[in-house]
């Protein structure tokens, strides 16, 4: 179902985030205010009924697919009876964004994502899924030693670029180098938050940014916020003009407007290849 917002038309995201707890000091925000209390079992329960059994109908799908946040191991494992009625309720994956240690599985979360910033951080995550690992300016150097060291350890690891400028995020061509001596080591790291020109990543992976709803304590059911719209607007730039991937390319987070980031936007050269084209190496970002 089509949405029409201030923003334009926007599709019904398919996908729900509910903050469950107040505190969540490892977060890389987005922008969302913190809220007054976590939210209680039957809360969650609920968000979870509304956006789903609720929802589906001939004109309108139900989420199925669920982003806990803010919440630790201990209490998504006394929630297991919540993601199984979550699972009955058409739900088919459940990711959790963890606070604190995660250093055993959850029964019935498919994926544990958590943030490290600092090495030292990174025994404590020993049973995470995926490491998000922030791109922050000054702070590459110490952002490559904890990508080295969930790769060595065989986990799983993103460079994760913040999508506010209140987060400091690094300039490309810093973003570019990090990733090239990784490559060099043969470690082959993804960038999440950045499109192609910056990123560097293959132009062709390029997809618009997937929306969701995004539920609290304080903005519940209808009163949910559309993440991609609510909390983080992107934007294109002029230079997106001569861009072959304006079409598929959400563009910048709008924060990143006022950083330099903005004056390193560039076309991507080449033609749009399409999903069956073998070819589509032609395709690069300028340097
Ligand atoms: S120039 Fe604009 S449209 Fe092209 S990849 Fe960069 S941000 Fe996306």
């Amino acid at each position: 179902m089509l949405r029409f917002t201030s923003a334009g038309v926007v599709r019904d995201p398919t996908t729900l985030q509910l903050r469950v707890g107040r505190s969540f000091p490892e977060r890389m925000s987005a922008g969302a205010a913190e809220p007054s209390r976590g939210m209680t079992d039957a809360e969650i329960l609920a968000n979870i009924h509304h956006f789903t059994v609720d929802r589906a109908g001939p004109r309108q799908q139900g989420c199925d697919r669920l982003v806990v946040s803010a919440v630790t191991v201990q209490r998504l494992r006394q929630l297991e009876g919540v993601w199984r009625q979550a699972r009955q309720a058409g739900i088919t994956h459940i990711r959790a964004h963890v606070t604190g240690a995660v250093e055993q599985a959850a029964e019935g979360v498919d994926e544990l994502v958590a943030v490290l910033d600092t090495p030292e951080r990174g025994p404590s995550l020993a049973g995470a899924d995926l490491v998000l690992v922030p791109a922050r300016r000054g702070r590459l150097g110490v952002a490559e030693d904890c990508l080295r060291q969930v790769l060595a350890a065989g986990g799983r690891a993103l460079l994760a670029w913040p999508l506010r400028a209140e987060e400091q995020p690094a300039d490309a061509p810093a973003v570019r180098a990090l990733l090239q001596r990784l490559a060099a080591d043969g470690l082959v790291v993804r960038v999440s938050g950045g499109p192609p020109c910056l990123s560097g990543q293959p132009p062709e992976d390029c997809r618009p940014v997937a929306n969701r709803w995004y539920a609290d304590a304080d903005h519940q059911r209808d009163e949910a916020l559309l993440f991609h719209r609510d909390l983080v607007r992107w934007v294109k730039v002029d230079a997106c003009r001569a861009c072959p991937l304006q079409g598929r390319c959400s563009g910048i987070p709008s924060g990143w407007v006022d950083t330099p980031l903005h004056a390193q936007v560039r076309p991507v050269v080449g033609r749009i290849p399409d999903a069956t084209d073998s070819s589509s190496a032609t395709m690069k970002p300028q340097s």
